[in-house]
């Protein structure tokens, strides 16, 4: 069937896509859920099969591709049905590394973002504080200039890929005079922290879901970072991390239409084996009509989605529709995993089944990278002060 978006080479993309994750990541992924954490060696296939830099210049060691062949990496990541795997390819293939894309020096992407395309090095993306989640204007985290360095003090929370991640993009304070006041937010810079540097230390939190991806708290401890490792200019970061946490709310709404899709897709063949009544589930009207309003709904986020990625791949990022994206298929997610184990009875609540999985992952995508309520205030923000959607440059 033609699609507006979708061409023959995407198609054999998506077959291409579908193989990789049948042979390496299914076979695995239920170890990795319960080891909690994914191997090196995942990323290491990832980037070289072309998976982890597909947007990115072949400069650089990406692919150089539209932004539909991430969409076609993101939906089939979502529909694993493993939200910690996709998330954690995701941060770092995404989310991490559009700041180095963005505004790196020629140097910083030559050592960090070429290997982390290649998947040789991990990275996560740390500017979550415990006081200062959805409140930047808290962090305090700082970074002192001494010569040709930065000392960094603080912690972070809540960190995908935290314990794994050989380097950090890190949201940290440079102008102290600004901590604690209501500018606060102006005083941020980014900083790449290696991991590896004295000072640094990462403890895994135990999460409800997303069980093989970690996320961590990270502390600093007068960790000497060089003055190179900035990224872009100095008490910038705050501007950066609007433009680019836009590119993760429209990631993060893809992996949950992937991701719903699969729920769907589980549903649909339990309700048509499960018999009761002299017949299957699937063919209980009050059933068929709550699925057929769900697919509905799936379609309609589905569609906003490739909406939104069409701007960004022919105009610019679009800011209001990467929240909406963001706010309806990762709360559609939600309602759709809670009919959908509904709808098992029992053997839904079971931990093998795989929908138990899917109603505990879902939450998380609702708070992390903005909660719902923030998206809402960007949507109305957009809306009603600015008049029109706003748009803001592509941050890749
Ligand atoms: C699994 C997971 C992975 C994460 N990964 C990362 C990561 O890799 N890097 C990173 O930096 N951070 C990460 N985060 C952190 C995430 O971005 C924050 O949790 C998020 O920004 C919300 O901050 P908070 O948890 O401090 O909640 P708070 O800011 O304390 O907000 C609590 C709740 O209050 C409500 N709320 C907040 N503001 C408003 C408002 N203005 N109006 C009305 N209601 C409001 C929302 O429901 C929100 O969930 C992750 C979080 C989770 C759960």
């Amino acid at each position: 069937m033609k699609s507006p978006y979708f061409t023959a080479e995407h198609l054999q993309f998506r077959e291409y896509t579908k193989k990789f994750i049948e042979q390496e990541v299914i076979p695995y992924v239920d170890d990795w859920e319960l080891k909690r954490s994914l191997p090196k060696e995942i990323w290491k296939k990832m980037g070289k099969s072309g998976l982890l830099g597909l947007h990115y210049p072949k400069v650089l060691g990406g692919s150089e591709k539209d932004f539909f062949y991430s969409v076609i990496l993101l939906e089939e990541l979502g529909r694993i049905g493993y939200a910690g795997f996709r998330v954690a390819i995701a941060v770092h293939a995404y989310m991490a590394t559009s700041y180095l894309a963005y505004k790196g020096s020629n140097e910083l992407k030559k050592n960090y973002l070429t290997p982390a395309i290649l998947g040789e090095k991990i990275s996560c993306l740390a500017i979550t504080e415990s006081e200062a989640g959805s409140d930047l204007n808290q962090l305090q985290t700082t970074a002192t200039r001494n010569g040709d360095s930065y000392i960094v003090n603080g912690h972070k929370k809540f960190v995908a890929n935290g314990t794994i991640a050989d380097f950090i993009v890190a949201a940290v304070k440079t102008s102290s005079s600004l901590i604690n006041s209501k500018h606060g937010a102006t005083g941020i810079s980014l900083l790449i922290i290696d991991t590896k540097i004295e000072g640094v230390d990462a403890k895994k939190l135990n999460n409800l879901g997303w069980h093989c991806s970690d996320t961590a708290e990270l502390r600093f401890n007068n960790v000497y970072v060089p003055a190179k490792n900035l990224i872009g200019s100095e008490n910038q970061g705050f501007y950066y991390i609007m433009q680019c946490l836009q590119l993760e709310r429209l990631v993060a709404g893809l992996l949950a239409i992937g991701g719903i899709d699969s729920c769907l897709t589980l549903t649909w063949q339990h309700l048509a084996r499960r018999k009761l009544f002299g017949s299957t589930l699937s063919k209980f009207q009050a059933i068929r009509h709550r699925m057929a309003d769900l697919v509905t709904d799936f379609k309609a986020a589905q569609q906003l989605a490739y909406y939104a990625a069409w701007l960004y791949e022919h105009e610019e990022l679009p800011f209001a529709e990467c929240s909406m994206v963001k706010l309806n298929a990762t709360e559609l997610a939600n309602r759709v995993a809670q009919e959908c184990i509904q709808f098992h009875g029992a053997y839904g609540y079971q931990n093998e089944n795989a929908i138990s999985r899917i109603y505990r992952d879902c939450q998380a995508a609702t708070i992390a990278g903005g909660a719902s309520e923030i998206m809402r205030d960007l949507i109305a923000q957009s809306v009603f002060e600015e008049g029109i959607f706003g748009k803001t440059k592509s941050c890749v």
